[in-house]
């Protein structure tokens, strides 16, 4: 399967929520997949990839959710990419993705860069747990 780097932090953070019923269905099924195996090899790329090919931007095999969305998308991947280690294109076993990204992207300092201009973060788990966190050290 092939996966584009950012959209595995959004799996991580989903909570059933999506651009379209066909989105959340294969965010959703994709996601039980990672976490529940048969564990199979995920190509993590930096172009549109098995979850965009269910999204109504997704046309073309390039993001056209805005005139940016090429650029930003791809730039959030090659974050992801960087901070995991991966060179694009590299598989990586599928129940190796989410710890992975835990070990990895495990602070909102770390979060931020790839994030912080996201529509969905207000409503996506992970970034919310990472900021939770860090506004409970803050207070201590
Ligand atoms: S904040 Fe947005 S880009 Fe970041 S993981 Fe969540 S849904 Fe994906
Ligand atoms: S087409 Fe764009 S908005 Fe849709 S899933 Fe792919 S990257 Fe996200």
């Amino acid at each position: 399967m092939k996966i584009r780097a950012h959209h595995l932090l959004c799996l991580l953070g989903f909570r059933g929520l999506g651009y379209s019923p066909e989105f959340v269905r294969r965010m959703a099924g994709t996601k039980k997949r990672l976490e529940k195996g048969p564990v199979f090899s995920v190509a993590v790329v930096d172009i549109c990839d098995d979850i965009c090919l269910a999204c109504p931007y997704g046309q073309e095999k390039e993001c056209r959710k805005g005139k940016l969305s090429v650029s930003r998308t791809g730039e959030a991947d090659r974050k992801v990419l960087k901070v995991l280690g991966l060179r694009k294109g590299e598989t990586v076993p599928s129940d190796k993705i989410f710890p992975l990204l835990r070990e990895k992207i495990n602070s909102f300092s770390k979060i931020i860069p790839i994030c912080g201009k996201c529509g969905w973060r207000e409503v996506c788990t992970y970034y919310l747990k990472l900021r939770d966190s860090w506004r409970t050290k803050r207070k201590m």
